[in-house]
């Protein structure tokens, strides 16, 4: 019965849908969809739009999001592919992405590109419908991560633990980045030591470019 009103109680702000993307947010073909609003405030944030004011966006139920992706169901069971929450921070909607599992093909994968820094009520529910987390930890260096966030990095340690106490570390991707004027390839070691040290293995290094006139 809950499938037949498509959880039209539960909304989520979507700013983009951007679809046939073919490994760059996951195994296979995925659609990306962008979900509004942000807690953090990243020096080099490359994605504003997603929470500076007057951004636009569409306000969606999950069916209705449902009813816009699932033109690419072929795609995504052919190539191991689906769907990947992005931001902004996606985890903010975890009822949204719950809900959204219940409605869509059990064969999709269902990812999400997120910083962790949210409630630990988020990664209850997320934790049992994620297949792969990207995780943008910027820092694992407390002074760091506010110098370069304005936030703190507590609720992303904790959720880290979290996912490694339930086993779910080999589902995580550490995304790691040199973040220019703000941490050092020292920095960036001293993170993954961390990381691995609390169970994780798998990482992605990357370097943040900055356009010249930011
Ligand atoms: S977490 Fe992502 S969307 Fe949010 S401010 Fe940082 S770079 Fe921008």
């Amino acid at each position: 019965m809950i499938m037949m009103n498509g959880y039209s109680d539960i909304q989520a702000p979507v700013t983009a849908i951007s679809r046939h993307r073919i490994a760059t947010d996951g195994d296979g073909v995925t659609t990306l969809v962008v979900l509004h609003s942000c807690p953090l405030r990243c020096r080099w944030c490359i994605n504003p739009q997603t929470w500076q004011e007057g951004a636009s966006f569409t306000v969606m139920t999950p069916m209705q999001l449902f009813a816009r992706v699932r033109m690419d169901d072929l795609y995504f069971q052919a190539t191991g592919g689906g769907i990947t929450f992005g931001g902004g921070e996606p985890a903010l909607r975890s009822r949204f992405i719950e809900a959204f599992r219940k409605i869509c093909p059990k064969q999709w994968k269902i990812n999400i590109e997120t910083s962790l820094n949210v409630p630990q009520e988020h990664m209850e529910r997320l934790m049992p419908v994620i297949d792969e987390f990207a995780i943008d930890i910027k820092d694992m260096d407390p002074d760091i991560y506010r110098g370069y966030t304005g936030m703190d990095n507590a609720r992303v340690i904790s959720n880290l633990r979290r996912l490694a106490d339930e086993g779910l570390a080999d589902r995580c991707v550490i995304r790691i980045p040199l973040i220019p004027e703000f941490n050092t390839d020292d920095d960036r070691e001293n993170s993954i030591r961390q990381l691995q040290d609390m169970g994780f293995t798998r990482f992605d290094r990357f370097d943040y470019i900055i356009k010249n006139n930011r």
